[in-house]
């Protein structure tokens, strides 16, 4: 068999400028791969001596501990874009805002609402992500990644990644794929974007929910609204160093809503009534952002280097000095004022390495 280049890697200091938290401690090596044998290599290589692996891209979805990480970091920085009429397939480590400019420029319809999505495409099936009414798994086919078990590249479909709300057999077991490609197949509505089907996205447009636009509008329409909630990624904005949307928004079934309704009249009065949204079987999703506020936690809470954001609640940052530690003393604050408010138990999103809520 061909021999493979390994980086050797370097040892790191601090794994804080890799993320969008600007967080993290030390790691024992930071390895960078350029292409799909690269990461295999450096993967294998990991497994078959037993060292802790930490697959690093964007970084924008991650809290890691201030103690650091004791193995090897493997920061995937694989390119590669190719459209094939209305298919799409991009290497892991291509930058997932950038792909999504460049289909609207083809034409193309179906992920023009993700735009501003800080990270990788390789990452946005690990959280199957979504924003203003479109999701990864709607236009995604096929992931091709590497098997860590069986130890070969496999091609997984649609339905075998058990996508569901920001969740997928990837966030579920860390150690089970590296994602090396995501496929799409897009729709050719001749410039037009897919349905609106975010109200927000509707009333910025002028529209009703359902119809389309011209997909560059949308995508235009998307970016305004996320820059006005510190949604898009901007150094000098301690707003945006975040990992996003710290919380999951909360799926109850009938009698944790029932509870949950009662709860949010006793404490609000009578007459309020919350978020909901139908999420399946007897299930309802509500607001995370909205129980966070109502339960006294507005924008800019906090006193320390750790804050809620100024422009949304659900987004918990880092003001310039915070540690791991402060961050994840707010986000316990939040989600305990929360339960005692309402009953309801936030989750974190954000993908947590070597600490925990
Ligand atoms: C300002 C801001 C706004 C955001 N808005 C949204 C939003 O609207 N919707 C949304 O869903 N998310 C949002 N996020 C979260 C984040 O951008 C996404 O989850 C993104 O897909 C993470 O990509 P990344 O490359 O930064 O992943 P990283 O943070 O580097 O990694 C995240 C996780 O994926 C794993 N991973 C990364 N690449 C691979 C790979 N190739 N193979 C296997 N595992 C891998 C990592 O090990 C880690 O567990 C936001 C984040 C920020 C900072």
């Amino acid at each position: 068999m061909q021999e493979l280049h390994i980086d050797p890697g370097v040892p790191l200091a601090s794994l804080a400028p890799l993320t969008t938290l600007r967080l993290g401690g030390p790691a024992k090596r930071l390895v960078t791969a350029t292409t799909d044998d690269e990461v295999i290599a450096a993967v294998r290589e990991a497994d078959e001596s037993g060292t802790p692996l930490l697959i690093v891209a964007g970084g924008s979805n991650l809290v890691i501990a201030d103690e650091g990480f004791d193995g090897t970091v493997l920061r995937i920085a694989t390119r590669g874009f190719d459209l094939t009429g209305s298919r799409l397939e991009l290497a892991a480590g291509e930058n997932w805002s950038k792909a999504v400019a460049r289909t609207v420029e083809a034409g193309l319809a179906g992920v023009e609402c993700l735009a501003g999505i800080p990270g990788s495409a390789g990452a946005t099936p690990i959280q199957n992500v979504g924003a203003y009414g479109q999701e990864v798994s709607s236009t995604l086919t096929e992931v091709v990644a590497y098997d860590r078990r069986r130890g070969e590249v496999v091609t997984l479909t649609n339905a075998e990644c058990d996508f569901s709300y920001r969740h997928s057999r990837f966030k579920a077991d860390p150690a089970g794929h590296v994602v090396l490609r995501v496929r799409f197949t897009l729709e050719d509505a001749e410039g037009l974007s897919a349905p609106i089907r975010y109200a927000e996205t509707a009333r910025l447009l002028g529209v009703e929910a359902g119809d389309r636009v011209p997909a560059a509008q949308a995508r235009e329409a998307v970016l305004r609204l996320r820059a006005g909630k510190g949604m898009v990624l901007d150094p000098d904005d301690h707003d945006t160093w975040s990992a996003g949307s710290f919380f999951t928004n909360p799926i109850l079934d009938e009698t944790a809503f029932a509870a949950f309704v009662d709860r949010v009249r006793e404490r609000l009065g009578p007459d309020v009534a919350p978020p909901a949204f139908p999420a399946g079987e007897g299930r309802t999703k509500t607001s995370a952002a909205w129980l966070i506020d109502k339960a006294g936690f507005t924008k800019g809470y906090g006193q320390g280097p750790a804050r809620i954001s100024t422009k949304h609640t659900l987004a918990l940052t880092n003001r310039g000095s915070a540690t791991t530690a402060d961050l994840l003393a707010l986000a316990r604050e939040v989600r305990d004022g929360v339960h005692e408010a309402f009953g309801v138990t936030l989750t974190n999103e954000p993908v947590m390495v070597g600490c925990a809520l």
